[in-house]
């Protein structure tokens, strides 16, 4: 098949690129480069079978496509708050965009939704029935409703135009290929550690998350593209759940380092609890992550050593 990734020079992007290659697709590599780079790509740029095109999604354009994977959007707390306003641009203009191509080519859309649609929850874990308790005007807001309208524009584009989507909810997934400047906690604790420099710890560390590997994440995703059972939304994380304060001592033992955890201020609205709830992703999928945090958290601590 022709498939196209949005975001495809991002983290997870160039991941999914990778298998899709593997697989013997051809593959389309659209990314602004706003949080992504060529570096990401760069061993697949010499494959016949490999197109690296630059372009905004918050603007139209027309390929020939079988598959849209549509990942582009900045992903990291504190790239998503740079430009806010472009941020929920992505989402919705870059929804609308993607959606109204695959309609036109008639082909089958994916679109990478978020843990964070569930906001700050108040159910715990979160399954996919649960709506949500999300602040509409905070800092987070720019892409958690973005994510959210985003789901809304795919449902719409299914039940009015029979667009045939699939959704995905991706809960926290770290790997190679993070950015070392990325923000979020995973990157930030290794490159920290490995520095020996302070491990900048939010809040008092007791919130939690569940952290999944990228080739756990990429594998979930190709499978719900190609399965006929569900349109989604489906969870898609580890639901190994555990504190921020976990999580910085494991980084710290995993290293050898002698970094010291310092506290900071918690950012506003930052979830206190996330776990996601699988059992769909199980029975629709037949997948369950293979990757546990020591073992996902050594290899990623092994790609940041060889670019310190
Ligand atoms: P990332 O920031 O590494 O990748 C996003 C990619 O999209 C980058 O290459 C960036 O340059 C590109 N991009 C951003 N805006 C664009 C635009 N307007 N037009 C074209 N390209 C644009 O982040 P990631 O972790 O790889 O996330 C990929 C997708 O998965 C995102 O949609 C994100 O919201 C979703 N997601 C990720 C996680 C996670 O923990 N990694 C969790 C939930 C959802
Ligand atoms: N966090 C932290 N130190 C950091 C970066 C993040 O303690 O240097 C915390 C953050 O406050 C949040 C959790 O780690 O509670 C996960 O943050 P991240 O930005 O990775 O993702 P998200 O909040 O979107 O789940």
């Amino acid at each position: 098949m022709r498939i196209l990734v949005t975001g495809g020079a991002g983290f997870l992007g160039s991941h999914l690129c990778d298998r899709l290659i593997e697989q013997g697709h051809d593959v389309i590599c659209l990314d602004n480069y706003f949080t992504g780079s060529k570096k990401n790509v760069e061993h697949l740029t010499g494959n016949p079978r490999f197109e690296l095109v630059r372009h905004d999604i918050t603007l139209p354009i027309l390929l020939e496509v079988d598959r849209i994977y549509n990942l582009a959007c900045p992903a990291s707390p504190v790239h998503y708050q740079y430009n806010p306003v472009k941020t929920i641009k992505t989402s919705l203009l870059g929804s609308v965009n993607m959606l109204g191509l695959a309609k036109r080519v008639k082909a089958r859309i994916l679109q990478a939704s978020t843990s964070e649609v569930y906001g700050d929850p108040t159910v715990h874990p979160q399954t996919e029935e649960y709506w949500g308790n999300v602040n509409p005007i905070g800092i987070r807001s720019c892409y958690d409703e973005g994510k959210r309208v985003a789901e809304t524009l795919f449902m719409d584009y299914h039940r009015q135009n029979k667009v045939d989507i699939r959704i995905v909810r991706i809960f926290n997934t770290y790997g190679p290929r993070m950015h070392p400047n990325d923000g979020r906690v995973v990157s930030n604790f290794i490159v920290q550690a490995l520095q020996n420099k302070d491990i900048t710890v939010y809040g008092d560390g007791s919130q939690t998350r569940s952290f999944c590997f990228a080739s756990d994440l990429v594998e979930a995703i190709l499978r719900a593209m190609e399965q006929t059972d569900s349109i989604g939304p489906i969870n898609i994380g580890n639901p190994g759940e555990f504190t921020i304060l976990e999580l910085a001592e494991k980084v710290l033992k995993l290293t050898g380092s002698k970094s010291k955890i310092v506290r900071e201020p918690l950012p506003s609205d930052d979830p206190k609890q996330r776990k996601p709830d699988i059992s769909k992703a199980k029975k629709i999928l037949g997948w369950e992550p293979k990757v546990n945090l020591e073992e996902g958290l050594s290899q990623t601590i092994e790609y940041f050593k060889k670019l310190t």
